[in-house]
């Protein structure tokens, strides 16, 4: 078990707990012998993903809007901020909130960890760097946004975000990091929230024709949820206040992507080509040296390995024909 400023358990808060990320995140720490006050307002997320940690040692769950400023018993020695919609289906449908996540919710958070002398990662995403015009994407970057675009309501305030996370490290000295996640997959995504992995491997499940958008030239790679959890980790525990790209470097074009998700599900599904949505990235791959040299962290899982979990785990939750979750 880690012990932090003495021989106290460390206690997290954590916003976006019952999200994908969130989730994996609070059974990482509570398996190392953490206490987690995990919050969340389902808005995306869903009891079930936390449902396994009910009654464990150290695990509280409260449900909380982290738009609303949140008071927590001392002490608190982390705040790690995830809460945000996520997918751009979510986003979309839903910018204000997003907006709201991204700057209210994100000094709440930040408040939070100044009141109990925390510590503050937030998780950004590799969508402050827009439609990149640089390639692979390193952290040095500014970026290629569309400052009044549809994807606009999550870009930026996520870019605002990572400024209001600096501004409170350079005024109040917080220590802070922020993370920019690259597309990351895995058991617990919402199988219909619209992003590449669950929509393919639903529609390969179902034997419906997998919907690629555009010609399908455009590229992504994808970083399995285990990898992600350890970057993270490893990020938290680090002095690093400037962001740091975690991601997996292994790119591919949304066609090949498809190709790897009929081929492992067995599925015979044909491609369906839909329009593409505007300001949507054309080229994207982080540049992880950083990550390598400062955290020595890199992805372990291979794409196909982190398919054959994610396959399995939505495959079960198709066979179960429990709800998967409301928010259209
Ligand atoms: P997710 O939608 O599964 O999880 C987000 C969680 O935040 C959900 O449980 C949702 O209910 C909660 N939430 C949203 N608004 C809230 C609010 N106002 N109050 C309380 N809870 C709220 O998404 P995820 O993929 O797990 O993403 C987690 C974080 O990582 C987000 O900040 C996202 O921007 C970031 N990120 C994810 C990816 C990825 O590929 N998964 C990539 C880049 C960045
Ligand atoms: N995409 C697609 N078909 C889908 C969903 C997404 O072709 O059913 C494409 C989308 O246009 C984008 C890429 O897959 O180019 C990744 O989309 P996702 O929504 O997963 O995340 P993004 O990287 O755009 O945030």
């Amino acid at each position: 078990m880690l012990y932090f400023g003495g021989n106290q358990r460390v206690r997290f808060v954590i916003s976006g707990a019952a999200g994908f990320i969130g989730s994996h995140l609070c059974d990482r720490l509570i398996a190392e012998g953490h206490s987690v006050l995990a919050l969340d307002n389902f808005i995306t997320g869903s009891p079930a993903n936390l449902a396994h940690l009910e009654g464990a040692d150290g695990f509280e769950f409260r449900e909380h809007d982290v738009t609303s400023p949140i008071e927590a018993s001392a002490p608190v020695d982390f705040v790690l901020h995830l809460a945000s919609l996520a997918s751009p289906k979510d986003y979309l449908n839903h910018p204000i909130e997003t907006l709201e996540t991204g700057s209210t919710a994100t000094r709440n958070m930040l408040e939070l960890a100044r009141a109990h002398r925390a510590r503050f990662l937030l998780t950004s995403t590799s969508e402050c760097y827009g439609d990149p015009l640089e390639h692979p994407q390193a952290e040095s970057y500014w970026g290629n946004v569309n400052p009044v675009g549809i994807r606009s309501c999550y870009d930026e305030s996520k870019r605002y975000a990572e400024a209001l996370t600096m501004a409170y490290h350079r005024v109040h000295g917080l220590r802070t990091n922020i993370a920019r996640i690259f597309n990351t997959y895995g058991p617990r995504m919402q199988l219909n929230d619209g992003r590449v992995v669950p929509a393919f491997v639903d529609q390969a499940l179902r034997g419906e024709a997998l919907t690629v958008f555009g010609d399908g030239k455009q590229t992504r790679s994808f970083c399995y949820v285990s990898d992600l959890v350890e970057g993270l980790y490893r990020l938290m525990f680090s002095d690093e206040r400037y962001p740091v790209n975690l991601g997996n470097p292994d790119e591919m074009t949304i066609l090949e992507f498809a190709e790897h998700v009929r081929k492992i599900t067995g599925a015979a599904a044909p491609i369906r080509f839909e329009s593409l949505p505007s300001d949507d990235p054309q080229r994207r791959r982080p540049d992880i040296t950083k990550a390598r040299t400062l955290l020595r962290w890199e992805p372990r899982v291979s794409l196909e390995d982190g398919l054959r979990e994610t396959i399995a785990y939505f495959r079960g939750l198709l066979a179960s024909s429990v709800p998967v979750r409301s928010l259209e």
